[in-house]
């Protein structure tokens, strides 16, 4: 039986990363899913919780279990950015694999306090569910931005780190690296990257010792992701470039055929398009 727990322990030993894409539809889901099986690597699949109002969470849970059981395959599927007790419930009953609790809205004692008790609640669920808390800024919105926020004062300090991941008993931190959700318009045209702060994930990793995750990857600097995954990232989201490739993807589907109306013959060339961008990060993720 696959178990996420087991994946991210196997990452772990082989200083490679387990890649996490978001996904809201099927193009997105076959693409993800295509590209992990033709590399034979552990894939999750996010939905954060606009995703998931839009697929439904027992639609999506159902469809990666599918997957899962038929071709005995690790596929894991994750509640991305969950901000209400409710709402992480609804996904643990769903029968999702992990859930990110996000309060790193709120002030790091009320969040950690109120993290603490939603991994109580969560587990009572699913005794086997992993849950990843969050400290720190890493900015909002997995879409193209005008301007850069300044993430430079939210950055993730160790020893709190630390101190938050013994509070709370979560399995999983996401912590603030210099990575930040969306990108810029300049990243998108490939003029700028991300740069990641490796010393700190070193520190944050030594401080912690359990698996952690890097938000908004998408844009990422390559050399600073490989650094990234050997100084300690176990997971790596990557939403964005799947965004950006998808409306492309689907445009020259559309342009290429511009009469027809079946779905199928015009859907295959954005999933390819997807399939693309998470081939070539799972492939720097998995240092082939
Ligand atoms: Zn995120």
């Amino acid at each position: 039986m696959h178990s996420l727990r087991n994946a991210l322990e196997q990452a772990q030993k082989n200083g490679v990363a387990v890649g996490h894409f978001n996904v809201a539809d099927l193009i997105l889901l076959k693409a993800a899913f295509a590209a992990a099986q033709e590399l034979n690597v552990p894939v999750m699949i996010g939905v954060s919780e606009g995703e998931r109002q839009f697929v439904g969470d027992r639609q999506i849970a159902a469809l990666v279990r599918s997957l899962r059981e038929e071709f005995d395959f690790p596929i894991f599927l994750n509640a991305d950015h969950t901000h209400s007790l409710a709402k992480a419930m609804e996904a643990a009953k769903a029968g999702f694999d992990s859930i990110v609790f996000d309060l790193s809205a709120l002030p790091f004692d009320e969040n950690a306090r109120q993290t603490k008790e939603a991994v109580a609640a969560l587990k009572k669920i699913n005794p086997n569910i992993l849950i990843e808390g969050e400290i720190g800024d890493i900015g909002t919105g997995s879409e193209i931005h005008e301007e850069a926020p300044d993430i430079s004062k939210g950055l993730t300090n160790p020893a709190e780190a630390k101190q938050f991941v013994e509070a709370t008993r979560v399995d999983i931190l996401a912590p603030a690296v210099g990575n930040m959700h969306g990108m810029l318009k300049s990243m998108v045209q490939g003029e700028t990257r991300k740069h990641l702060d490796i010393a700190r994930i070193a520190q944050i990793k030594s401080a912690t010792r359990i698996p952690l995750t890097l938000h908004g990857g998408s844009g990422t600097d390559d050399e600073d992701l490989r650094k990234a995954i050997a100084a300690g990232i176990n997971i790596v989201h990557i939403n964005t470039e799947l965004r950006v490739a998808w409306r492309r993807g689907l445009e020259q589907g559309l342009a290429k055929e511009p009469n027809e109306v079946v779905p199928y013959k015009v859907l295959p060339t954005a999933v390819e398009a997807v399939k693309q961008v998470v081939l070539s990060r799972l492939k720097l993720f998995n240092n082939r």
